[in-house]
């Protein structure tokens, strides 16, 4: 293993190193691409190592995909509409290809579960499905990229990446510092019955420590305040170089040494899986400076007989008792959830179990989404998606009105306060971010420089999804 961890490094410095050289060698090609990433933080994670070994092979970014001669979409299979928008781009694709034959279509992210290469070379169904797409990949596959393009593009470059052992290991391209996300695993091995993802990424794989920590101080270094660190389940973090004395979890462990990083004051981690959350991450709440007031632990479903039917192995009332410890450390701390409506089998009783969950624990964001099927998962062989579209969309609508409902109260604490907003954006006339409880706040600015700062804001509406104020004197 440390011959791994040394391997590692070394490759890493590797990749540094030869940076400058490989953009220049390629520079004369001129190659647009556009990727487009649909899903999770995990997915924007892996987009920004994808734009790493694109530019290495000298492609410039474009700003939308009817300019490129490279388009990639890094793919969400937990949502239906995010497959049927991925679709729905077959016909334009067909029509881009006519007026510029050098275009080329990858895909790669959760549609992607059986292998890496181009149309012919492999089997994946989304070849059958979408004729204008020429290759696929699987993200921890990112290394073989450089070979499929000189493929397909005759690019020269990036060869040192196809030595990495892990496509970790690859330097990611952060576009926005005021939006980190350091991936801290991969995979996942819990087989929630209606879930993609242990088919799509395989089993848990955790990063080490220092690998991790080298990440953060570098991101700390370029001015990054705010660090989400992302992996499927978080609990379950298990690396290499772990102080196998301390009674701490590792995940536990890892939080520490960040809190502990110059520049670093506030992180943010998603996702906790309710039956892994341990004591000792809670306790961290309120004693360490860089845990905010927000965790995000989603619940998928109100009911114990739904969320035995997903495979979640906790009931309703383990993610209740976590909840309240966490009220009891910060009372006022903001708690997000996920809930999937219309699953298998799903009465109007187990429904309003969801419904009132969120009214009565209070959750002032909640993702929703409609359960579709998933070719492959235990739920699509074994249980029946019987749930009525319109009852899915009925459903989906009155668990926003209620959290609507929610959120609006819980923002009504803020009005009249000043709060520290991170600037992400600057657009229209607005600058706007996140504060610690993970509301976005905004107020007038046209300037750009403000992205990554912190500004504090006076609050004069509390809207339900947004904070408007303007900056405090
Ligand atoms: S915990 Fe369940 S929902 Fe989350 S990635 Fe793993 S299998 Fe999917």
């Amino acid at each position: 293993m440390v011959a791994r961890i040394v391997a590692q490094l070394r490759v890493a410095r590797i990749v540094d190193h030869n940076w400058s050289h490989h953009m220049s060698h390629n520079l004369s090609h001129n190659m647009k691409y556009f990727i487009q990433t649909y899903g999770c933080q995990m997915n924007y994670s892996d987009s920004e190592r994808l734009v790493t070994v694109l530019k290495k092979l000298g492609y410039e970014e474009c700003d939308h995909y009817s300019k490129a001669d490279l388009v990639i979409l890094n793919t969400c299979s937990v949502k239906q509409n995010a497959d049927n928008r991925i679709y729905g781009l077959g016909e334009p694709f067909a029509e881009l290809k006519k007026k510029n034959p050098k275009l080329k279509i990858g895909i790669t992210g959760c549609a992607i579960r059986k292998c890496t290469g181009i149309r012919g070379e492999c089997k994946e169904e989304i070849f059958r499905r979408m004729e204008t797409v020429d290759f696929v990949f699987r993200i921890k596959d990112l290394m073989q990229l450089p070979d499929i393009l000189r493929k397909l593009h005759h690019v020269e470059g990036a060869n040192e990446i196809k030595d990495l052992l892990h496509y970790f290991d690859i330097n990611p391209t952060i576009t926005n510092i005021a939006q980190v996300f350091i991936p801290i695993m991969d995979g996942c091995n819990n087989f929630c019955s209606y879930c993609i993802v242990p088919y799509a990424r395989g089993m848990e794989e955790s990063r080490n420590i220092r690998e991790i920590l080298d990440e953060v101080e570098k991101m700390a270094k370029r001015g990054a305040k705010e660090i989400n660190l992302v992996g499927q389940n978080v609990n379950t973090f298990k690396p290499s170089d772990v102080d196998s004395k301390s009674d701490e979890t590792p995940f536990t462990q890892l939080l520490r040494k960040i809190d502990k990083v110059n520049g670093i004051d506030r992180i943010r981690f998603f996702t906790v899986h309710p039956k892994d959350m341990t004591d000792d991450v809670i306790n961290l709440y309120g004693e360490l400076k860089s845990m905010v007031p927000h965790l995000h632990l989603p619940v998928q479903s109100g009911s114990d007989a739904v969320l035995k039917r997903m495979n979640r192995l906790y009931t309703v009332e383990r993610f209740k008792e976590l909840a309240k410890k966490m009220r009891k450390r910060i009372p006022n701390i903001s708690i997000t959830t996920d809930i999937i409506v219309g699953f298998c089998g799903e009465t109007e009783d187990e429904f309003m179990e969801s419904y009132n969950l969120i009214k009565d624990e209070k959750i002032d964001l909640v993702y929703v989404s409609k359960y579709s099927e998933r070719p492959g998962t235990s739920a699509q062989k074994e249980q029946k998606d019987d749930i009525s579209d319109d009852i899915k969309k009925d459903r989906f609508e009155r668990i926003t009105e209620v959290m609507k409902d929610v959120s609006h109260e819980y923002n009504q604490q803020f009005l009249g306060k000043t709060v520290q907003v991170l600037i992400e954006k600057v657009d229209k006339g607005f600058a706007s971010g996140k504060i610690p409880e993970f509301k976005v706040c905004r107020f007038p600015s046209d300037n750009q420089n403000l992205i990554g700062e912190y500004v504090n804001v006076k609050v004069k509406k509390a809207m339900e999804w947004c904070l408007d104020g303007s900056v405090a004197s």
